[in-house]
This record gives C-alpha cells, sequence and structure tokens, in this order.
C-alpha cells in the first residue's frame, strides 16, 4: 500500500488513479480494514491472477526476457532494455554474495552502509554510461 500527499491510502505504487485505487484515510480507517478492502478490490484479484504482483515484488528476470523477445533485438537497444537487464542481473548476484558472504558478519547498519556505497557506485556507472551497463 501506499500514501499520497493528502493521507489517502492506494492500492501500491503500481496503481495511479485515486478515484478508483484510494481505500481510504490512514489516519481515520484501521489497517485491518485498509487491508480488508485491499483484498477485496477487484484490481489485486486481476493483478494476482496474472502475476503482475510478484513482477513488481521481485522484478521477474523471466519476464524480462520475454519482454525483449517480444519486442525486439532493436527496440531492445533502443529502449536500452538488454543494459537494464544486464543491470538487474548484476545488482541480484551481488545481493546473493552479499546474503551469503558479508552479511553474515556486518550488522544491519554495517550492511545498509555497504548496500548505499554500492547504489552510489551504481548511480555514478549508469549516469556516466559506463560499458557495464551499456547496450
Ligand atoms: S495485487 Fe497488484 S494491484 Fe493489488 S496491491 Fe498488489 S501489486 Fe498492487
Amino acid at each position: 500500500m501506499t500514501i499520497d500527499f493528502e493521507g489517502n491510502v492506494q492500492l501500491c505504487c503500481g496503481t495511479y488513479d485515486s478515484r478508483r485505487f484510494t481505500l481510504g484515510k490512514y489516519l481515520a480507517v484501521p489497517l485491518e480494514n485498509l487491508q480488508r478492502k485491499k483484498y477485496a478490490h477487484d484490481m489485486c484479484g486481476r493483478c494476482m491472477q496474472r502475476g503482475v504482483h510478484v513482477y513488481g515484488a521481485y522484478g521477474g528476470p523471466d519476464f524480462d526476457a520475454i519482454a525483449e523477445r517480444t519486442i525486439g533485438p532493436d527496440n531492445a537497444r533502443l529502449l536500452r532494455l538488454t543494459a537494464e537487464r544486464r543491470r538487474k542481473r548484476i545488482r541480484r548476484s551481488v545481493e546473493w554474495l552479499h546474503r551469503h558472504t558479508a552479511a553474515k558478519c556486518l550488522s544491519s547498519e554495517q550492511s545498509a552502509w555497504l548496500a548505499s556505497r554500492y547504489e552510489r557506485v551504481e548511480r555514478v556507472l549508469l549516469r556516466t554510461g559506463r560499458a557495464i551497463f551499456r547496450s
């Protein structure tokens, strides 16, 4: 769930029409009621039936591959989809490596610090268009 600037709770960050997806004010409606409304919402039913919620939560590398195949290599290059897939793959590998090594001996604060450094390096690489993230 997300909260907008007026305190309205929306279904999630994947839905944008507040007229259709507002569940209530977060200070006025108990969390259990918001959750109940969300689970009963027809958009969530359709979304889960098609597996979109999994893509939203985990990134779904398989979906990216399907999208790339569907639009073809030229369009994938134009949209920098190949580079984006590479970036995500590297990130997943780094996260896996961290979970299986450093995370076992670092505190959560140290892990958060390390993650913020990684994000900074990734941003610099993206901004400068370094080869690692180029199509
Ligand atoms: S099920 Fe889909 S629409 Fe509903 S909250 Fe989750 S991601 Fe959003």
